[in-house]
C-alpha cells in the first residue's frame, strides 16, 4: 500500500507555521509498513486543493489530508474531498445532533455555519475527535481511501496516534517498515558511500547514507511482519557494514557522539578538561548533556580574552604577543594549562576566529585550533571551516569530539 500526505493551510505556505504534522504522519505510516511516496501542502483554496487530491489518489492507494476541517469559509478540505471523490455533501443529521449537544452542553453560541462540520460525502464516516468539535473523516472508495485530520495539535495528535494508527494497522496487516541508523565519523559521506555502494543497490534491507556536520549517519530500513523480524533481516546488513567501516562507526540509532565520547573516556578509565575560546562552552555544554558526565568530565575554562588566557590556563604572554590568541602555540598551551590546573588526564583546548566580519590579526575567518593534551603527548590541527558564526563554533565542537575520539581509540586502558 502507498500513501500521500497533503498538508492543508495558507499559512503553511507563508511560512508562519512550521508543518509538524505530516512528519508525525509520515512515521505513523512507516511504522504500519506503508510507503509514503509524497507530501503536498496546498493553500486554503478549493480549486488548488481538488487538484492536489486528484493527482494524489491518482497516484496512492491512501491520501491523509491534514487541516481545513474546522467550521469557517477558509476550512475548504471536507468539500475538496468530496470533489475529489465525484460526490456532493450531505448534512449527516446524527452528527448535527450531536454537535448541537456539545454546543448546548459547553454553552457555545451556535452559529449557523457550524453545520459545516456535519457535512461528509457519503461514501465517508466520521472519525471521532475527543478535543474538538470538528470531526476526521474516513472515506473508501474505489480502492482508494481517504482520511482528514484537523490541524490544531491537541487534536491532530491524539486521533493520528489513536483512531488512524488503529485503523491502519488493521488495514495493513501487522506489516513495518523499521530503520536503523548506524553513525559515522571521521570519514566523509563520499568515501562512506564508496564504501557501502555495493550494498545500497539492496531492496530490502536498503541502506541510504545522510550527511552532517563532519558526520554520516547510514540509515537501514527493512519491510516485514514484524519489528522483530524486520530487525533480523537488519542485523546481517548492519555485520557487513561493521566490516567495511569499523571504528567509525560510534554509535547507533540516537546516540550521540558526545555520550559516545562519555563512554569512551569511562571504559578508558580518562578525565577531561576544556579550554574554549570561540566555542564560549559548547562543547561543555554538549558533554554536560549526557548524563553521568560528572564521572569523567572535570570542568572547563571559558577564556575568551587574552587575559583569561594568560590568567586561567597559564597561556604565556610571549605566545600571545608573537603568535597571537589565534595560534598553534596558544591552543597547545590551553589545552596543557586546563589539564593541569583541572587535574584531569586529557585537556582539550579550541581557539579560532568565528568571524563573522573579517580577519583579525591576520588571522581568517574560519581558521580554528584544536588541541588535546594527553599525558604522554600534546597534539595540535589546524582548520579552515566556512559557514556562518554558528557553523563555525558547531564545526569547532564537532571535530574537537572527533578527534578526541580517535585520541581514545589508541588509549590502553590497562596503562
Ligand atoms: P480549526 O477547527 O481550528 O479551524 P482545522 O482542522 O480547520 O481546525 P486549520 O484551520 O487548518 O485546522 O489549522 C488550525 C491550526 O492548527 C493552525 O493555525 C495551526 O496552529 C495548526 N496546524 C494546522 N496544520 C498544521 C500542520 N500541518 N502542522 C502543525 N500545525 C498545524
Ligand atoms: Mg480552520
Amino acid at each position: 500500500m502507498t500513501a500521500e500526505i497533503v498538508s492543508v493551510g495558507t499559512e503553511l505556505l507563508l511560512g508562519q507555521i512550521v508543518d509538524t504534522h505530516a512528519p508525525t504522519m509520515a512515521r505513523i505510516l512507516a511504522d504500519c509498513g506503508i510507503g509514503c511516496r509524497r507530501r503536498q501542502t496546498v493553500g486554503d483554496n478549493l480549486d488548488r486543493l481538488v487538484e492536489a487530491l486528484d493527482v494524489a489518489l491518482a497516484r496512492a492507494d491512501l491520501v491523509v489530508t491534514i487541516g481545513g476541517l474546522g467550521p469557517t469559509q477558509d476550512d475548504l478540505t471536507r468539500e475538496g474531498i468530496a470533489a475529489a471523490l465525484g460526490e456532493d455533501l450531505a448534512l449527516d443529521p446524527d452528527y448535527e445532533k450531536t454537535l448541537r449537544e456539545i454546543f448546548a452542553l459547553r454553552r457555545f453560541t451556535w452559529v449557523e455555519s457550524n453545520i459545516r462540520q456535519a457535512m461528509r460525502p457519503p461514501s465517508g464516516r466520521f472519525l471521532e475527535n475527543p478535543n474538538g468539535t470538528a470531526p476526521g473523516l474516513l472515506c473508501e472508495k474505489g480502492g482508494k481511501i481517504v482520511i482528514a485530520l484537523p490541524g490544531p495539535r491537541n487534536e491532530f495528535n491524539p486521533m493520528a496516534e489513536g483512531v488512524v494508527r488503529e485503523y491502519l494497522e488493521r488495514v495493513q496487516g501487522g506489516k513495518v517498515i523499521h530503520s536503523r541508523t548506524l553513525r559515522v565519523c571521521g570519514l566523509g559521506e563520499s568515501l562512506v558511500e564508496e564504501k557501502v555502494r555495493h550494498l545500497m543497490q539492496g531492496d530490502n534491507p536498503s541502506v541510504a547514507p545522510y550527511a552532517h556536520p563532519a558526520e554520516v549517519h547510514l540509515r537501514l530500513t527493512a519491510s516485514a511482519g514484524s519489528v522483530a523480524e524486520a530487525e533480523k533481516l537488519l542485523d546481517p546488513m548492519e555485520a557487513q557494514i561493521r566490516q567495511l567501516l569499523g571504528n567509525a562507526i560510534y554509535g547507533i540509532n540516537d546516540q550521540t557522539l558526545e555520550s559516545a565520547v562519555i563512554d569512551q573516556l569511562r571504559e578508558a578509565n580518562q578525565s577531561i578538561s576544556l579550554a574554549e575560546s570561540l566555542t564560549g562552552g559548547w562543547l561543555g555544554m554538549r558533554l554536560t548533556s549526557v548524563p553521568g558526565a560528572s564521572d569523567v568530565f572535570r570542568g572547563g575554562v571559558i577564556s575568551y580574552t587574552s587575559d583569561a588566557k594568560k590568567e586561567l590556563l597559564g597561556v604565556s604572554e610571549e605566545t600571545l604577543r608573537q603568535f597571537g590568541p589565534v595560534s598553534e602555540v596558544c591552543a597547545r598551551e590551553m589545552a596543557i594549562g586546563c589539564r593541569e590546573r583541572l587535574d584531569a588526564t586529557i585537556g582539550v583546548s579550541l581557539t579560532g576566529n568565528a568571524g563573522p566580519t573579517s580577519d583579525t590579526d591576520g588571522k581568517p575567518v574560519g581558521l580554528v585550533f584544536l588541541g588535546i593534551a594527553q599525558p604522554n603527548q600534546v597534539q595540535v590541527w589546524d582548520y579552515r571551516f566556512r559557514g556562518s558564526r554558528e557553523d563555525i563554533r558547531q564545526r569547532s565542537t564537532q571535530i574537537a569530539l572527533v578527534k578526541l575520539r580517535e585520541c581514545l581509540l589508541e588509549v590502553d586502558p590497562t596503562s
